[in-house]
């Protein structure tokens, strides 16, 4: 059996992460989604465990002391980390896990794990990525403005990712994260032992 793969997605707050993921997880039921840690609040439809494992500052600390992050970062004010066992238990079971982090946290996973999969999900303009934040209706006139402003920062780091996906159709920023997952399946560093056993046969 073969490796999974950590395949680290980001983008600007509004980009459309949550909503790409969440239609590609009831399509490819065999992903781990990697539930971060965060210590923001929950908003209105976010269940515990399912979205977040929603944590305060005291329980963040506790995570950070035992050095049992795979990464973490301070996003828009909060902290919010990706528990490392969770992950390198799907990965090692030969299911991709599905990371939903911030550019802080990508650099950190690329530095770890130079063999992830990264994908930058990129809003088609700033004015539309507006109107998806205002119009998710989730956060303070403050706090839409931070992440407007995250945002040009943000974009910024997109050519630092293998794959770049413009979530423009929804439908179409779907499939091709999913052909991106496709594709890293088939990748030869993780079959190099199928591939090996079967070059093996050749040479007998
Ligand atoms: P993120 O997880 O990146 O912060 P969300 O998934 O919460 O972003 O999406 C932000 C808003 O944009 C949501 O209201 C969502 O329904 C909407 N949205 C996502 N993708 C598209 C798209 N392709 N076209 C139009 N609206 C979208
Ligand atoms: P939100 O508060 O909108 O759910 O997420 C805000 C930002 O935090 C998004 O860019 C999201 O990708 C990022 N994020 C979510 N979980 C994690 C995590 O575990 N680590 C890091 N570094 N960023 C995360």
């Amino acid at each position: 059996m073969h490796k999974g793969s950590i395949i680290v997605v980001s983008g600007p707050s509004g980009a459309g992460k949550g909503t790409v993921i969440s239609r590609l997880l009831t399509q490819c039921r065999d992903i781990f989604f990697s539930v971060s840690v965060t210590t923001r609040g929950m908003r209105p439809g976010e269940v515990e465990g399912v979205h977040y494992h929603f944590i305060s500052e005291r329980e963040y600390d506790e995570i950070l002391s035992a050095d049992a992050f795979l990464e973490t970062a301070e996003v828009h004010g909060c902290h919010y980390g990706t528990p490392a066992v969770p992950v390198l238990n799907a990965v090692g079971n030969g299911h991709d896990a599905l990371l939903d982090i911030d550019v802080q946290g990508a650099s950190q996973v690329m530095a770890r794990c130079p063999e992830a999969v990264t994908v930058f999900l990129m809003p088609p303009s700033l004015q539309e990525l507006e109107k998806r934040l205002r119009g998710r209706n989730t956060e303070t006139e403050e706090k839409v403005l931070k992440r407007l402003s995250n945002a040009r920062r943000e974009v910024l780091e997109a050519s630092r990712y293998q794959y770049v996906i413009v979530n423009d159709q929804l439908d179409d920023a779907v499939e091709q994260l999913k052909a991106v997952i496709l594709a890293s399946r088939h990748r030869t560093q993780t079959n190099r032992d199928q591939l090996n056993q079967i070059i093996s046969t050749f040479q007998a």
